[in-house]
């Protein structure tokens, strides 16, 4: 990652683009552009084999003008300040963009999850939590999962945050198990929103959804249920990579079959229903939408040029650097960027809080009913948007960002 340089800069880049276009005033655009608080913890561990490591831990609470900070944790090897900060940036204009009353932050612990126990990874996670306590709450700044994070991760968040402040508080965290509190369609919804937002755009763009080629980068939560949404439309999913290989299908690869696969070999390699595929290969395919559904900075200025797609909607946060970005946009390419597409996963987050907070909980087709409310307004807002300022989706949907959380706060004013 170091090779394309800071993550918060390229966030930047992006804020500055719309920002100019929009006149912003100079205090706002200054408040706009630092992170409210940085929270660095050192959390030790006894391991497995006895020995105590000591990881490092972060949460960043970029702006809570809306409402409380909101995002998740990621467990990775290559967190860094750096990038847990450009995606609590995203988060803030994500829920922005999304509509819902909520700031932005993320969590990070850097830690290799695949080498780790169970045991392991439950008291790292329970340290983290008691090591940020004061900064999180209902009110105060709700996480979720994200990057190698999940609904058992979750369990323990919400339980050891609910120990210290002596009872059950369900609505700390989102994305859990549902006998906790969970809600229904959570798991499911960031990829549910990528479908929406990827059928919509087909709409505008004049082309069926059903036929369509679509190629796919990362299987996870995000990928896979993209890739299971989609086919149900009738798509062809024609090449899927994930962190070991990849595997390509001209006809359209049986999802049913490549979801049992990658559940039992946790990869998509070797899939004996395709053939093997780079993800540079992926990447330079003519398919009609491209995916990247995994990690930042995968479309770079190395492979923009042999992108093929019509559509590129990213279903991970940051995939392509704001240069590669630009060729894109250029060359005529329609992206439907982060803070729109994957917006699906926080969106039903807010109706997670919600649930929790009521204590009276949906039935999931008003989970999904809702959803698809919300994702075809925030994508038409962006699209309009769009037209009107004769942009590109990214810049229109940080327009559409910057104005709301910089007219609240104009509204709320300087405090001292
Ligand atoms: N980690 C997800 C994201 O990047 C979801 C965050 C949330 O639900 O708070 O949008």
């Amino acid at each position: 990652m170091a090779e394309h340089g800071s993550i918060f800069e390229a966030m930047l880049q992006e804020f500055d683009g719309a920002a100019r276009l929009l006149k912003l005033e100079p205090g706002i655009w200054k408040i706009l552009t630092h992170p409210k608080r940085q929270i660095i913890v050192s959390c030790p561990v006894q391991m497995d084999n006895g020995d105590i490591e000591v990881f490092t831990g972060y949460r960043v609470q970029y702006n809570i003008t809306l409402g409380p900070a909101k995002g998740g944790i990621r467990y990775h090897p290559d967190v860094s300040l750096d990038e847990v900060t450009a995606l609590a940036a995203w988060m803030t204009w994500k829920c922005a963009v999304a509509h819902i009353p909520f700031g932005g932050a993320k969590g990070g612990i850097v830690c290799d999850p695949t080498r780790m126990s169970k045991r392991e990874l439950e008291a790292l996670t329970r340290r983290y939590v008691a090591e940020i306590i004061d900064a999180i709450g209902p009110e105060k700044d709700v996480p979720a999962p994200d990057v190698n994070t999940n609904d058992q991760i979750m369990a323990w968040v919400m339980d050891t945050y609910s120990m210290h402040v002596g009872h059950t508080s369900t609505a700390v965290v989102t994305g859990k198990p549902l006998e906790l509190g969970g809600s229904l369609g959570r798991r499911e919804a960031t990829g549910r929103g990528v479908m929406i937002v990827t059928r919509e755009a087909a709409r505008h763009l004049g082309f069926d959804i059903k036929g369509a080629a679509i190629a796919i980068q990362g299987f996870g939560n995000v990928g896979s249920v993209s890739a299971d949404l989609l086919a149900r439309l009738g798509a062809k999913i024609v090449a899927v990579t994930d962190w070991k290989g990849g595997t390509y299908n001209a006809q359209g690869l049986d999802l049913g079959r490549l979801l049992d696969h990658a559940r039992e070999h946790a990869t998509v390699d070797g899939f004996p229903g395709g053939e093997p595929l780079t993800n540079e290969q992926l990447f330079a395919l003519e398919v009609d939408v491209l995916i990247p559904a995994a990690l930042e900075n995968q479309i770079t200025m190395d492979n923009a040029p042999a992108v093929r797609a019509k559509v590129v909607t990213e279903g991970a946060n940051g995939p392509t650097t704001p240069d590669a970005h630009k060729l894109l946009h250029e060359r005529g390419i329609f992206v439907i960027p982060d803070i729109l597409a994957n917006s699906g996963g926080v969106t039903t987050s807010y109706f997670e809080w919600v649930q929790d907070r009521y204590g009276y909980f949906w039935e999931e087709d008003e989970v999904n009913t809702r959803l698809e409310k919300k994702m075809c307004e925030a994508f038409d807002d962006v699209l309009q948007t769009s037209l009107k300022y004769k942009v590109d989706l990214r810049t229109s949907a940080y327009i559409v960002a910057i104005s709301r959380v910089g007219t609240v706060t104009k509204m709320r004013g300087m405090y001292a």
